[in-house]
This record gives C-alpha cells, sequence and structure tokens, in this order.
C-alpha cells in the first residue's frame, strides 16, 4: 500500500532486495537464501458480514513468512489497500525483526480489506470476530502458533475482540489469553505496550547518541535536545515517539506530517496539545499555535536534523528521496524508504536507523505480554515488596554504620521495587540498546557492510540461516 503509487517495486520486493544484499555480503548459499526469502504460507479469507440487513463481504490474509521459530507474530492491519503481497512483504519483515532483537519468534502478518471508519463499534466488533473465527479454525490464530497483534487501523480493542473469540471456540487451552497481544491491561495485556513502538524510537535514538561517532558521522551536533525533529504520521506510534522526544529529550518537534498536510512550527510544536486537536477534529488543519500547509509532500522535505517517517510504506521513493534534508531518517514504521530510495539516500550520505530495529519495540514487549500470558502472572508481583524490604535494610545499615541520615529522594529510589512499566522499560531499553550495537558493530567490522541497514539484515540472516543449517531443511 504504498501511498504515493510511485514504488517501483511492491513492498515484498523492496524487503527482498534490500535483504539480497545481506545474502551477499554472507555469500550465502542459493538454495538457503530461497528458503530464506519465500513466504512459508499465506491463506485469504472471504467471509460474509451481515451489516445494515444487507450482506457484505470481506477479504483479509495471514501470511507467515518464516516458521523457524514458533509461534509466529505479527500485526493485523484493517486498511482498505491491503493486499496479499503486502502482507507477505510485512510478514518477512517481521522475520527479520524478531532475528535481530532476539525475539524467538517467526514472521507473520494479517490484513483486512475494510476502511473502519465506514462501520460503527458494533458492526466492527463482527466483523474482527468472524475474521478472528476464520483464523483461528485453520490454524492462523493460536498461543502456540500464530499470534497476532495491532498495528495500523487496529488497536486493544480489536485484540480483545480477536482474544475473546479464541476462548469461546477453545475454552480448554488454558494459555488462550496469549493468542494475541496488544489487549487492554484488564483482559491479559501488558503496562507499556500501546506505547512500546514509541518508546522502542525513543530508545533507539538514545543509544545512536550515546555513540559520538555515529552521531559526527551522520553530521548532526551532540546530544538529542534541541535537535529539530518532523515526524511523519501522528498515529499510536508517531504521537509516542514524538511526545517522549519532545517532553523527555527536549527535541523539538518542528512539523508534524499528516494525510491532508502538515503544520509547522520552527520553535516547536506541543505534541499533546497537537493531538488533543487532531483527536477532536479528525485533522490537524486550523490548529491554533502553528502553521498548516497543504502540501504533505512538502512535509518530509523540510530542513530538520531529524525525520521520522512513522506512518506506511513506501513515502521516501526514487522521486523525493534527492530532496531529503534531514541528516537522519529513523524508520518506526515498516518500509518507509523504497529500495531506489535507499540507494540514493546512501549516496547523499543521509545516515537511517533501519526499520528492522527502530520499529521492533512493538514486538519485543508484545514478547513480554506473551510470556506474561503464559506463566500466568504479572511481572513484579512476586519480588516487589520483598526488594522494597531489602532496600529498606540497607538503608538501615547504611544509616547506622555512618550515623547519617540517607536523603529522603535517595532513600524512595532506593526502596522502590520495581512495577511492571518499570521491568517493560527495563527490558525493551536493554533490547534496543544491544541490538544497535550489535549492527554497529557489524557495519564497523565488516568492509563489505556500510550501512545499519544491511548490517542489520546480515545478523537477521545469520541468525535464521543457523537455525536452519542446525535443523536441516525437511
Ligand atoms: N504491528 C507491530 C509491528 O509491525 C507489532 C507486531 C507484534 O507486536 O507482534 O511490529
Amino acid at each position: 500500500m504504498a501511498e504515493d503509487g510511485l514504488a517501483k517495486f511492491s513492498l515484498r520486493q523492496n524487503v527482498d532486495l534490500m535483504v539480497e544484499r545481506a545474502f551477499s555480503v554472507l555469500e550465502l548459499d542459493e538454495g538457503l537464501a530461497n528458503a530464506i526469502r519465500a513466504c512459508q504460507a499465506v491463506i485469504q479469507l472471504t467471509f460474509p458480514v451481515e451489516i445494515k440487513g444487507k450482506v457484505e463481504v470481506f477479504s483479509g490474509w495471514r501470511a507467515v513468512h518464516s516458521t523457524h521459530r514458533l509461534p509466529v507474530k505479527g500485526g493485523i492491519r484493517f486498511a482498505p489497500i491491503v493486499d496479499q503481497d503486502e502482507v507477505e512483504g510485512l510478514a518477512s519483515l517481521m522475520t527479520y525483526k524478531c532475528a535481530i532483537v532476539d525475539v524467538p519468534f517467526g514472521g507473520s502478518k494479517g490484513g483486512l480489506k475494510i476502511d473502519p471508519r465506514n462501520y460503527t463499534r458494533e458492526e466492527m466488533q463482527r466483523i474482527t470476530r468472524r475474521f478472528a473465527r476464520e483464523l483461528a479454525s485453520r490454524g492462523f490464530l493460536s498461543p502456540a502458533l500464530n499470534v497476532p497483534a495491532p498495528d495500523v487501523g487496529t488497536g486493544q480493542r480489536e485484540m480483545a475482540w480477536i482474544a475473546d473469540t479464541y476462548k469461546q471456540l477453545f475454552p480448554e487451552d488454558i494459555n488462550y489469553q496469549a493468542c494475541v497481544t496488544g489487549k487492554p491491561v484488564h483482559h491479559g495485556g501488558i503496562r507499556g505496550r500501546v506505547e512500546a513502538t514509541g518508546r522502542g524510537v525513543q530508545y533507539g535514538i538514545h543509544e545512536f547518541f550515546r555513540h559520538g561517532a555515529d552521531v559526527k558521522e551522520a553530521g548532526l551536533n551532540p546530544g538529542l535536545g534541541g535537535q529539530r525533529v518532523v515526524v511523519q504520521g501522528f498515529g499510536n506510534v508517531g504521537f509516542h515517539a514524538a511526545k517522549f522526544l519532545s517532553e523527555e529529550d527536549e527535541a523539538k518537534i518542528i512539523a508534524i506530517v499528516e494525510r491532508d498536510g502538515f503544520l509547522f512550527h520552527e520553535d516547536g510544536i506541543n505534541v499533546a496539545q497537537a493531538r488533543e486537536y487532531l483527536t477532536a477534529n479528525d485533522s490537524l488543519r486550523g490548529y491554533p499555535d502553528a502553521e498548516f500547509c497543504e502540501d504533505r509532500d512538502l512535509g518530509l522535505e523540510i530542513d530538520c536534523d531529524i525525520l521520522i517517517p512513522a506512518a506506511l510504506e513506501g513515502v521516501i521513493h526514487s522521486e523525493n528521496a534527492d530532496r531529503i534534508k534531514a541528516r537522519l531518517i529513523v524508520e518506526a514504521a515498516n518500509g518507509p524508504i523504497t529500495f531506489e530510495a535507499d540507494e540514493i539516500l546512501k549516496k547523499k550520505g543521509v545516515a537511517v536507523l533501519p526499520d528492522s530495529l527502530m520499529n521492533a519495540g512493538g514486538v519485543v514487549v508484545s514478547y513480554f505480554e506473551w510470556i506474561r500470558n503464559l506463566s500466568h502472572i504479572r511481572f513484579g508481583r512476586i519480588e516487589r515488596r520483598f526488594d522494597e524490604m531489602r532496600g529498606q535494610h540497607i538503608i538501615s545499615a547504611l544509616e547506622s554504620m555512618t550515623n547519617n541520615k540517607v536523603p529522603d529522594w535517595m532513600r524512595s529510589e532506593i526502596i522502590r521495587g520495581a512495577d511492571e512499566l518499570d521491568l517493560v522499560r527495563s527490558g525493551l531499553d536493554d533490547t534496543m540498546r544491544l541490538a544497535y550495537n550489535e549492527i554497529r558493530e557489524q557495519k564497523l567490522t565488516h568492509d563489505a557492510v556500510t550501512d545499519l541497514r544491511t548490517a542489520a539484515y546480515v545478523i537477521a540472516v545469520r541468525k535464521i540461516s543457523r537455525s536452519y543449517l542446525d535443523l536441516g531443511v525437511y
């Protein structure tokens, strides 16, 4: 669903062309490369639902790219222009993404061709439940085999309906809650999942800025504070990334690009206020504290330090890549840069933090949610008070040995036991840091690897091929 229709290659071809670079760096056997590239299974479902007294027929897909690990994992998107090729391409991206961040899942993706804005909540519920039933009855929805999650056009609400449908079909499955992630917290979800992809983007950028040499090579000044950021797409991912970067890191969000134009203010836009405005008005047009321009394409070409495409694939393509002025592009969406554009940006010396790492925050926290569901207990429940007590003892020991009182702020830091959100954030931060460093190291130590995307794919392909070779191909 390349937004502009300008892309020469489909999403799937774009992913394959990019991964091809890693195959050649690794001099991978052609047969093995073909096995890794192939999408192992895809199901197309066509089903009727009665809407306002009339029967409507809906089409959806679920693609399974690689089962070298089970379950396979990946979101379900609800959008008017989903198709099989896109779903297959996104499924393959999930395989590589999971391998890069060491999440033990294969890759999958689903899509339903629908514009949710045209249906009521009750209609969406019936359509979603029917889709879930079709998937479950064919083994494409299961805690052990295939675990969907939110994506474009879906969220907690749809995941709760999917989980409940599975539970009704398989009430004897004690792990029914783990059949889908991204659920509301009171239905087995995990704290921190909604904002996880945006958080992952922030943690990934933090790690990039910890490496002075990388920042310098990109032509940026050190430190994230004051950097001029443009965010394209103000949905869940774009909003959270922009919010955290502006509120916690003091970066300046100078533009927010949406479907019908973009907002601009050189001193920075108040992200929370802009989001409230968007929710109330379904557009950023007319927002009082910034200028609105109707030409959304120009938004991507604004002179800025960091550009964060956070919506759909293919928005940076061969026609506009040359006009991009950002020094660093952070791919918060799946596949926002086409293969051709990637080549152009490389020649221009624009640094790119690739999607396969930068938008992995969602699936990382989904992994935590799946573990929580399988273990049937909230993280931190057992040890939190014990940790607090131990902190208390340490403070008492310090005070009695030094005859000094520990200041209150230090006391509360030391005695605080970690709750679920602390642990989720800690796990996500650790994952993003480790993966960035592994990718960076790969780029530095291999002459044939000149960019982080290829470095990431080299790591992913090495892990996946090892798993194929260890087990043999049967
Ligand atoms: N839809 C998200 C993605 O593209 C999340 C997938 C998941 O949590 O399984 O990565």
